[in-house]
């Protein structure tokens, strides 16, 4: 079994701050407004507004969220034009009558399951307490997928919803023995030595779909020439990201060490960021095996590819 992260020890870095701190400045009509939360998973999007702050016409508003809660909000009630989120919350959202549409990814690959270093397999995750962000996440699928390495279900583990600023402290305590989340906190986990790599999801989910780059259908319909431009540059800012620059626009947005970064930017990439019908057909049978829908949305009404 692969084991990317190396168990530098650096120190732990204070977690970014759970307040929503987004401007509400959006006069400007060139502005698209998106959420995000600081985590690599969000980079595209960060690069992208970097760039389009170089050039005339349009620019990108950022918007921080603290929790996916918060952020899940504010995009379901049109406060923001669009998002970088857990693309199992927006099917959630879109199955419930929201009116958004899943544009691109947010990122390939780029997660893994942390274990308590006393844990060595799948099979000795049975009767333990494992810690996902929230129930519809690709981490509760990745979950699922590495008890399945075992023969265990969901039913063999506790599972609790965590805060992922929670997780690395909480593993290190031992009140929990595991945790799937978006990075930098798996890497954090690993950097002050309260865990180990147990699986990266490429191992358990090929071509995984995590965090999905969402528009609302007002910002969609009313300013059409806008969502094809944002979305286009989105695509190009991602395909430009290399591991060097990736790592500097995370120092400017995370607060995170360069150990954490480095550990965190292993396995992720940003390039060719198209949802295909193929790998969002996968998802959504996980989505139905793992119990997280019954009905989620299907590739056409969801995911929009026609800018
Ligand atoms: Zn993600």
């Amino acid at each position: 079994m692969k084991r990317k992260f190396s168990a530098a020890a650096v120190s732990l870095i204070t977690a970014f701050s759970a307040v929503s701190c987004g401007s509400s400045k959006n006069d400007n009509a060139n502005t698209v407004k998106i959420a995000y939360l600081p985590i690599t998973h969000s980079l595209a999007v960060l690069e992208e507004a970097q760039q389009l702050e170089k050039q005339s016409g349009l620019k990108v508003e950022l918007v921080k969220y603290g929790s996916w809660t918060e952020l899940t909000d504010a995009l379901n009630s049109n406060r923001v034009d669009g998002a970088s989120v857990l693309i199992e919350l927006a099917m959630k959202s879109k199955q419930e009558g929201i009116g958004i549409k899943a544009v691109a990814l947010g990122h390939r690959d780029g997660n893994v399951i942390i274990v308590s270093n006393d844990i060595s397999s799948a099979a000795d995750l049975k009767g333990k307490t494992f810690a996902i962000p929230h129930r519809q996440s690709s981490h509760n699928i990745l979950l699922n997928d590495a008890l399945a390495t075992a023969g265990l279900t969901i039913e063999d583990v506790n599972v609790t919803e965590l805060a992922p600023t929670e997780m690395p402290s909480a593993l290190a305590s031992g009140q929990i023995d595991g945790y799937c989340v978006a990075e930098p906190f798996g890497a954090m986990g690993v950097s002050i030595g309260a865990g180990k790599v147990l699986f990266s999801s490429e191992e358990l989910w090929e071509d995984s779909l995590c965090c999905g780059l969402v528009l609302t259908d007002k910002f969609i319909n009313d300013r059409p020439d806008d969502a094809k431009s944002f979305v286009e540059n989105y695509k190009s800012a991602g395909n430009s990201l290399t591991k060097e620059s990736a790592k500097k626009v995370a120092k400017k947005y995370l607060n995170q060490s360069d150990e954490v970064l480095d550990i965190s930017l292993q396995c992720i990439s940003y390039n060719d960021l198209d949802i295909t019908e193929e790998t969002y057909n996968t998802l959504v049978e996980k989505v139905k095996e793992y119990g997280l829908s019954d009905n989620p949305p299907t590739y056409s009404e969801f995911v929009k590819n026609d800018f």
